[in-house]
């Protein structure tokens, strides 16, 4: 599957749920979320079902996200009617990693191959300060459930402001070191006024190599992240939509007034 500008997309990212466990200063308000109705999120039929026809058209990289994907109900079984479709190279989850220690075994049965977890500082104060709600401990739990589990390489998400120097990343980078976890650097972003920068150490941001479409949880196509162009899946078909995108990922983004990291998936 290739673009107008020639590029080729090959990785689906699926945001399975918008809800999440966390409430991450950066991603979400404190209260007054709008979130999609229960009736209006894809099951999980039609998610598999999706992903197989994305993989027939060239798809090789699949990225399960969210919200919070361990909050939602029975992922592990979703990740197996996934890891079951031919010719993904590469099957991940990005997850906040406080329910890991609980999941992780179960994931790799079920046949995900590796996780990105979020970590942006491990002083237990920051932490709580930054997510509102979290206790670092259980992330630190889930990092070792998920090495544990053989989920590999374990990467770790690190948000920062400004700079891989500033204090909470320098001590993420020590700890990341110490644990053999790989680490990215991703720059605070904001959709609405349009603020994106490279991912340091990964791929994203880059619009000349983007290669990404991505799945809301209520069944939207998205081809950019800093877009509003969306198309509903079971409106259009599954085909139709995958061709839409296609057709219409712009050259480079712009900003997105209509979605959220949190309903996205980052
Ligand atoms: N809940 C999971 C987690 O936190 O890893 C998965 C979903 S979260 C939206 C995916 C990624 O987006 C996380 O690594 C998170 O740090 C990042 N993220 C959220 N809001 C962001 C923002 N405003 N700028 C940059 N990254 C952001
Ligand atoms: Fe939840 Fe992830 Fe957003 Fe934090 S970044 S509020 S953990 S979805």
């Amino acid at each position: 599957m290739f673009d107008r500008f020639n590029r080729k997309l090959n990785y689906l990212r699926i945001s399975v749920t918008d809800r999440c466990n966390l409430r991450c200063t950066y991603c979400m308000p404190e209260e007054g979320i709008k979130l999609f109705n229960h009736e209006d999120i894809l099951s999980f039929d039609d998610i598999a079902g999706f992903t197989k026809v994305v993989v027939s058209k060239g798809v090789t990289k699949v990225r399960i996200t969210g919200g919070e994907p361990l909050v939602r109900k029975g992922v592990t079984v979703l990740v197996s009617m996934i890891s079951k479709i031919k010719s993904i190279e590469d099957l991940s989850m990005t997850t906040n990693g406080t329910l890991l220690k609980s999941y992780a075994q179960e994931l790799r049965t079920a046949g995900l191959h590796r996780v990105n977890i979020s970590l942006d500082t491990i002083d237990p104060v920051k932490f709580r300060a930054v997510t509102r709600i979290g206790d670092l401990n259980d992330v630190l739990e889930g990092i070792k459930a998920a090495k544990e589990a053989g989920l590999l390489p374990v990467k770790i998400n690190c948000v920062i402001k400004d700079s891989k120097e500033e204090k909470d990343a320098k001590a993420v980078t020590r700890f990341c070191e110490d644990n053999d976890l790989e680490i990215r650097y991703i720059h605070q972003m904001d959709l609405v006024r349009g603020h994106f920068s490279e991912v340091d150490g990964g791929t994203g941001g880059n619009c000349a190599l983007c290669n990404r479409l991505r799945l809301t949880s209520n069944g939207k196509l998205r081809p950019c992240l800093f877009s509003n162009i969306e198309f509903d899946i079971r409106k259009l078909g599954f085909k139709k939509a995958i061709q839409l995108a296609t057709e219409s990922k712009p050259e480079c983004g712009t900003k997105n007034e209509t979605g959220a990291f949190y309903n996205i998936g980052g």
